[in-house]
């Protein structure tokens, strides 16, 4: 329950608090059709620098197509993105992870064959540049061997800040989904990353590894990084994460705390779906 000691004033979500410290990330109007569907249809929302902010709505709300939208797997039809203040709207994937910001993705398939070891190499390598493989000059090759060793060290360090490194020589594909949950967030780590995008990181993990999995992110947040959670655990979202952004048909309902969110009747009616 709300004791609200700090004189917080429950007005309407919508208005949040002065929200005036560093933005880094700013959505604007942002829209995104597949053929006649509109899967966003003028979201515009931002997150805090160093904040853990969850995004929530019912299926099909356009949660996943905003997190492909800012991070350049889809190319939005309008609106803009800003991160860090700068403007990377449609920009490709990769350049996105240059700037700082990721998403996690699912082990693909061919990843499944990988040890966890080649599966935290090959992203970092990816970010390191194609300078690092096309080089054929001898002199060169010397950086490359240092670059490769520095980069060996980062993958070792990340392995063991998620006790992983005991089954570092396993194959990618004989984890548990609790276990590729942590991989797919080490894998993001990899590229030097300044804000997280998770989506539904917890789905298909048990409660152990959940709890082991939140501290790693509040760890990780504690050490600086910006956090944007999609998850449909309301109780999850709303015990971590400090502001809370509600998408429902392609937009944002409402955002504020989550004592605010949790006590919006328009939330609480786009999640009943009108029935009743
Ligand atoms: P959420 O993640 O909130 O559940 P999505 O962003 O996945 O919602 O989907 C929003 C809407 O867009 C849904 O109606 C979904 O069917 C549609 N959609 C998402 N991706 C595609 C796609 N690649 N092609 C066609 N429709 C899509
Ligand atoms: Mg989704």
């Amino acid at each position: 329950m709300s004791d609200s000691s700090a004189g917080t004033r429950a007005t309407d979500a919508v208005e949040t608090p002065a929200r005036s410290a560093d933005v880094e990330l700013a959505v604007d109007g942002l829209v995104k059709r597949f053929g006649g569907i509109v899967a966003v249809d003028g979201a515009s929302f931002e997150v805090e620098s160093g904040s853990m902010t969850g995004l929530i709505g019912p299926n099909g709300a356009g949660k996943s197509t905003t997190f492909n939208c800012i991070t350049g797997i889809h190319d939005p039809d309008a609106g803009t993105v800003r991160f860090q203040g700068r403007d990377i709207t449609g920009i490709d994937p990769h350049e996105c992870a240059d700037y700082g910001l990721v998403r996690t993705f699912q082990i693909a398939r061919e990843m499944a064959n990988m040890t966890i070891l080649e599966n935290l190499m090959l992203p970092a390598k990816e970010q390191a540049g194609e300078a690092l493989w096309r080089s054929v000059m001898p002199v060169a090759r010397r950086g490359v061997e240092r670059q490769e060793r520095e980069l060996l060290e980062r993958v070792w360090e990340t392995l063991e800040f998620f006790e992983i490194e005991h089954i570092a020589d396993a194959k990618a594909g004989t984890l548990s989904g609790g276990q590729r949950k942590l991989l797919e967030l080490a894998r993001a780590l990899m590229t030097e990353p300044e804000m997280l995008l998770l989506d539904e990181p917890f789905a298909g993990v048990n409660p152990t590894l959940e709890r082991k999995l939140l501290e790693h992110i509040h760890d990780l947040r504690a050490d600086g990084y910006t956090f944007l959670i999609v998850e449909h655990d309301m109780d999850l979202i709303m015990e971590h994460c400090e502001h809370v952004i509600v998408m429902h048909q392609g937009s944002v309902l409402a955002e504020g705390t989550p004592d605010a969110i949790t006590s919006n009747e328009r939330v609480i009616e786009a999640y009943l779906g009108g029935e009743v």
